[in-house]
C-alpha cells in the first residue's frame, strides 16, 4: 500500500458537512486533504432530462445495499463532489428552537441535543448567508429567533401556488415562502445566474446556481493552495495508534489500488450511513465493535423522516414552473384537537409523466400519467421519525451495507395528510369551478405503497449520534468521538433527532460550527 504524506486535516465526503468544513478551514494555511469516493458530476443537457434522471436514475449509485431480511435495495443516494446537495431541492431550514429540547410525540420521546438552538443560531446565520439562502422571516408561524433577516428575498409565487397560499390563508393558516438556496435574482433577470426551471428538485443544475456545495465551498476552498481535492478516493478503512485513541491512518481505495493518508485530525463526512458504515468496518482489537464504538451507538438510531409525496389533482391544469417555493407549518407541533407534533407541509418540484413512470406498473398509459402531471400539486410531507435503536446500518458478512427500518411515530403523518385532505377541499378561489376544482389527494406512491420506501434515503441521519454521555453516545457536544481524540464527524450522522424539517441546513450550521472549534484546536 502506497503512503501519502501527512496533512493537518483529513475530510473525509464532500457534501453538506465535509464540503462546508472544507471552505470553512481552508483560509486557516493549514495542510487540508478531501477525500471524496466520487467525481464532478458532468455538466450535460442529461443533468435536465427528467426521464434519464427520475427514471434511469443515472447519477444515483449503482452500489447495492440490503433491508434486514437480505433483500437487495438500490438506495437514492448519489456519490458525487458536493455530495447530495448537487441533486437536493435547496428547501434549507432552521430546525426550531423546541426540535433541540425534548419533544413528548403520539409516538414516544424525541430527545434533547447537547447544545441549543442559541448555541446554533450564528452559525445557521452563517449557512443561509454562505448558502444564499432566499426567504422572508416574520411569515412562518413556528420559526425560531435569528440574529439577522435572509441575505436575500423569498422567491414569489407563480400563479397557481399564490392562488393555494391565499386559500390557505383564508382559511386561517400561515403559508410562507420556503426559504430556498438558489440564486435567482427576480429583480433582474438577465443578470440572474438561475432561470427558474423544472429541473430543480432531484436534478444537478447545468448552470451552476443551486447553492450545493461543490459550488460553494469545495471549489472556492480549492482557491487555497493548502486545500487538495482527491476524487475517486473511497476511504475504506480507518485504522488506530497502538493506544487506540489515535487515527493513524486513512485507508483509500483509488484506482483499484489501497493507498493510505495520515493526518492530525480526521473527519468523517460520508452521510450517515456510509460514515456508520465506515466506523463498523474499522473495527480493531482496540474498538471491536467498531470504530469509537464502545457504546454500540455506531450505526444505531437510524432516521430518514416519515416523508410522503401527495398529488392534489385539480380540474384546472398547474403551469407552475419552479413549485418548490410554498410551506405550511401551522400542524407543526400539532392542532387544537390533536396535542402531538404533527410535521411539514411543502412541495416537491414539478411532477411530469415522465417522472411519475417511475413507480407506475407497465400497464399504466402515459398518458394518464402525463395528465396527471400536468394537474396535480404535488406536496411533500414530512413528519419526525424517532431514534429507534434497532433501526440501523450494520453490515453482512461480505462487508456490504443492511440498513434495518422499521417506521415509527406514524399517527402524527396521518394525521398531517388528513389535514391536508381537509383543507384542500375547502379552496374556493378557483374562478371556473370553485371548491369542486379540488379532485382529491392521491400518494405518489399509488402503486407502491403510500411513504417513501426503504431505498428514499435523502433524510438519512441520526446514526453515530452525539450527546453528553458516552454511554449513550458516540460523539461529544463538539463532534469529537468520545473514545478516539482526533476523529470527528460533521455530516447528518450526529443527529440525537430529527425535527421535521428538511436536514441540510442543520448539517452546514453544524459543519460550521465544528468547524471553528477544530480551527481553535489546531491554530
Ligand atoms: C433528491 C434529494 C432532494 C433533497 N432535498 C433537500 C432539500 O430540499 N433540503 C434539504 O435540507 N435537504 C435535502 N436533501 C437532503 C440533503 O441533500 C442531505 O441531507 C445532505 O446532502 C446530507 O449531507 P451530508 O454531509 O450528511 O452527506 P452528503 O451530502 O451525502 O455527502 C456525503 C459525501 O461523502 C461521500 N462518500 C461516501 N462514502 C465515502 C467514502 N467511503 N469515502 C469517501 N467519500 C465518501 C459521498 O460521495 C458524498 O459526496 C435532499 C436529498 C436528495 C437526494
Ligand atoms: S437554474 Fe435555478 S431552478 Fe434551475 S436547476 Fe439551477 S438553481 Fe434550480
Amino acid at each position: 500500500m502506497s503512503s501519502n504524506g501527512h496533512h493537518d486535516v483529513i475530510i473525509i465526503g464532500s457534501g453538506a458537512g465535509g464540503g462546508t468544513l472544507a471552505y470553512k478551514l481552508a483560509p486557516s494555511g493549514k495542510k487540508i486533504l478531501l477525500l471524496e469516493r466520487g467525481d464532478y458530476v458532468p455538466r450535460e443537457k442529461d443533468n435536465w432530462d427528467t426521464r434519464v434522471v427520475n427514471v434511469e436514475g443515472k447519477y444515483n449509485t449503482k452500489e447495492v445495499w440490503y433491508d434486514k431480511d437480505g433483500k437487495s435495495l438500490h438506495p437514492h443516494t448519489n456519490y458525487w463532489v458536493g455530495g447530495n446537495t448537487k441533486f437536493y431541492g435547496a428547501a434549507l431550514f432552521r430546525l426550531r428552537q423546541e426540535d433541540f429540547g425534548e419533544l413528548k410525540h403520539a409516538g414516544g420521546i424525541s430527545p434533547a441535543w447537547p447544545i441549543s438552538y442559541e448555541d446554533l443560531e450564528p452559525y445557521y446565520t452563517q449557512a443561509e448567508q454562505l448558502y444564499q439562502v432566499h426567504g422572508q422571516r416574520g411569515e412562518d408561524p413556528t420559526e425560531p429567533k435569528a440574529s439577522a433577516p435572509f441575505p436575500h428575498p423569498a422567491v414569489s409565487h407563480e400563479p397557481r401556488l399564490q392562488q393555494l397560499s391565499e386559500d390557505f390563508a383564508r382559511q386561517g393558516l400561515r403559508p410562507f415562502h420556503t426559504p430556498l438556496g438558489i440564486m435567482l435574482d427576480e429583480k433582474n433577470p438577465r443578470a440572474s445566474a438561475c432561470i427558474r426551471c423544472n429541473t430543480c428538485d432531484g436534478h444537478p443544475c447545468l448552470v451552476y446556481a443551486k447553492a450545493d456545495a461543490q459550488v460553494l465551498c469545495v471549489d472556492p476552498a480549492l482557491a487555497h493552495k493548502n486545500v487538495t481535492l482527491l476524487t475517486g478516493a473511497k476511504v475504506t478503512r480507518l485504522e488506530t495508534a497502538a493506544g487506540g485513541r489515535e487515527v493513524s491512518r486513512a485507508v483509500v481505495e483509488k484506482n483499484g489500488h489501497a493507498e493510505s493518508y495520515s493526518a492530525d485530525i480526521v473527519v468523517v463526512s460520508a452521510g450517515a450511513i456510509n460514515s456508520a458504515a465506515l466506523l463498523l468496518r474499522s473495527a480493531n482489537d482496540k474498538h471491536p465493535r467498531g470504530l469509537a464504538n464502545g457504546s454500540d451507538a455506531v450505526g444505531r438510531h437510524y432516521m430518514g423522516h416519515v416523508n410522503s409525496v401527495q398529488m392534489a389533482l385539480s380540474l384546472c391544469p398547474n403551469p407552475t414552473v419552479f413549485q418548490k417555493t410554498l410551506s405550511v407549518n401551522d400542524f407543526y407541533f400539532g392542532s387544537k384537537e390533536w396535542p402531538y407534533p404533527m410535521g411539514h407541509i411543502s412541495f416537491v418540484g414539478k411532477l411530469d409523466g415522465d417522472t411519475l413512470r417511475a413507480g407506475a406498473p407497465a400497464f399504466a398509459p402515459q398518458w394518464t400519467l402525463d395528465q396527471m402531471g400536468k394537474h396535480s400539486l404535488d406536496f411533500w410531507l414530512t413528519s419526525e421519525d424517532l431514534p429507534d435503536p434497532s433501526n440501523r446500518v450494520t453490515l453482512n458478512s461480505k462487508g456490504d451495507i443492511v440498513l434495518s427500518y422499521q417506521v415509527n411515530n406514524e399517527e402524527g403523518h396521518q394525521r398531517l395528510t388528513a389535514k391536508l385532505k381537509e383543507v384542500m377541499q375547502k379552496q374556493t378561489k378557483c374562478a371556473a369551478h370553485g371548491h369542486e376544482c379540488h379532485q382529491g389527494l392521491f400518494a405518489r406512491n399509488l402503486f407502491l405503497g403510500q411513504r417513501i420506501p426503504l431505498a428514499g434515503v435523502a433524510h438519512q441521519n441520526g446514526t453515530i449520534r452525539f450527546g453528553r454521555d458516552p454511554k449513550m453516545s458516540v460523539l461529544d457536544a463538539n463532534c469529537k468521538a468520545h473514545e478516539v481524540d482526533n476523529l470527528y464527524v460533521v455530516d447528518a450522522s450526529f443527529f440525537p433527532s430529527s425535527g421535521a424539517v428538511n436536514p441540510a441546513l442543520t448539517i452546514i450550521a453544524n459543519a460550521l460550527r465544528v468547524g471553528d472549534h477544530l480551527l481553535e484546536r489546531i491554530k
